[in-house]
């Protein structure tokens, strides 16, 4: 801790407080894959009673207008990741290198601020709570004909980058301002739990409300390392072949090393892949692919060692990490649901149907992608270009 009290975490639960008490303000809730695996941790829940239902039918007590699943938009965005790697494979452009996953808000800025000459490796996507945003003050908002300006996003995430996320320049719109308006960590809503005295114990499940509210269990794996590998690569291979893979195909991926490598064949196509976690390893990563001692086509990297479901934003226990233990709640979740593919979850397809066409289309590009450059220092050879 700072002995003088200069750095403290930022608290956003007095804005989430004046938003539901708006009465001009219609609430929309996200909640996040890796929040599954820990919100109940605060409240001595086991992971089976700790659901994402059981957090629906809290939120809803709370006064929260609609509560949604950013697996939804997990399940979006590796529609557009998966149609950006086989574009990225079929023009050749993975000669100049891999293809960086973009979701991690750490890692963007690890990569804009240390190696902003690299920049131009990182998927053009946004990251699940920023296209959940997008698309709820769009194509959710036609829907229940509201004015987008009134709705207010809130993301219960694990995270503490994602906060800076939804501030950035490159997250907003002239039509309808902030994809996302404000995030709440984990911790902070186990202390609005607390504070409304909700007793989460004897809650009932309930759904999350439509439609952007279902996920996939390759949704859900986003919130551990490797997810959205896995995640990416079972669609991938149903858009270069049209049929599902084995749902376990790309297990390989998984693990609690650092950094992990596989290889796979993609309908006759050979790829090198590695998945990354902790900005040391990162660092190490970035290093050898510079000396050109490795060479990848897809890296996944995730600022937080084991990923989102270790995020910042996470209940802290002193002397434990819980990220690989919360990261197998999530690959259970996966086992055991109906869908297991992003490309089959039917409000995502509904939304390409109704709305936006098909993945990487004008629209899709518009609203679901951003642009991602570098920023160099004084120091740096390219300061003033
Ligand atoms: Fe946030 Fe950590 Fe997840 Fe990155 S890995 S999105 S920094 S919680």
């Amino acid at each position: 801790h700072c002995p003088v009290g200069a750095l403290r975490e930022r608290d956003d639960v007095q804005r989430a407080l004046d938003a539901l008490a708006d009465p001009d303000i219609v609430t929309v809730v996200q909640i996040a894959p890796a929040v599954r695996a820990a919100w109940g941790e605060a409240f001595g829940l086991a992971p089976e009673q700790a659901t994402v239902a059981r957090l629906t039918a809290a939120l809803r007590r709370m006064g929260f207008d609609y509560i949604f699943d950013t697996t939804f938009s997990a399940d979006l965005t590796i529609m557009e990741e998966s149609a950006e790697f086989l574009e990225r494979l079929k023009s050749g452009a993975l000669r100049n290198g891999p293809m960086f996953t973009s979701c991690c808000p750490g890692w963007v800025r690890f990569l804009k601020s240390q190696y902003p000459d690299m920049t131009a490796l990182l998927s053009s996507a946004k990251s699940p709570q920023q296209m959940f945003g997008a698309t709820a003050k769009t194509w959710f908002a036609k829907k229940i004909g509201v004015d987008p300006k009134k709705l207010f996003c809130i993301s219960i995430m694990p995270c503490l980058a994602k906060k800076s996320e939804c501030d950035l320049s490159t997250m907003q719109n002239e039509d309808y301002g902030k994809d996302v308006d404000l995030v709440l960590t984990t911790r902070e809503v186990d202390r609005m739990l607390r504070a409304d005295q909700i007793n989460v114990k004897n809650l009932p499940e309930e759904a999350c409300d439509s439609p952007l509210g279902t996920g996939t269990g390759a949704g859900v794996i986003f919130g551990a390392t490797g997810g959205v590998m896995e995640a990416a690569l079972r669609t991938a291979y149903y858009m270069v072949t049209g049929e599902n893979p084995p749902a376990d195909a790309f297990r390989d991926v998984r693990g609690d090393k650092g950094w992990r490598e596989a290889d796979f064949d993609i309908a006759g196509t050979p790829i090198h892949v590695a998945v990354v976690s902790g900005l040391g390893n990162t660092r190490r990563l970035i290093e050898a692919m510079r000396e050109k001692r490795v060479r990848y086509d897809f890296v996944e990297v995730m600022a937080c060692p084991g990923g989102c479901a270790g995020g910042g934003g996470q209940p802290i226990h002193d002397g434990e990490e819980l990220a690989y233990s919360r990261g197998s709640v999530l690959y259970g979740l996966d086992e055991v649901a109906n869908l297991r593919f992003s490309h089959e979850n039917p409000d995502v397809q509904a939304l390409y149907r109704e709305y936006l066409g098909q993945p990487l289309s004008e629209l899709a590009e518009t609203l679901l992608h951003t642009e991602h450059s570098g920023w160099f220092m004084p120091t740096h050879p390219d300061y003033n270009k």
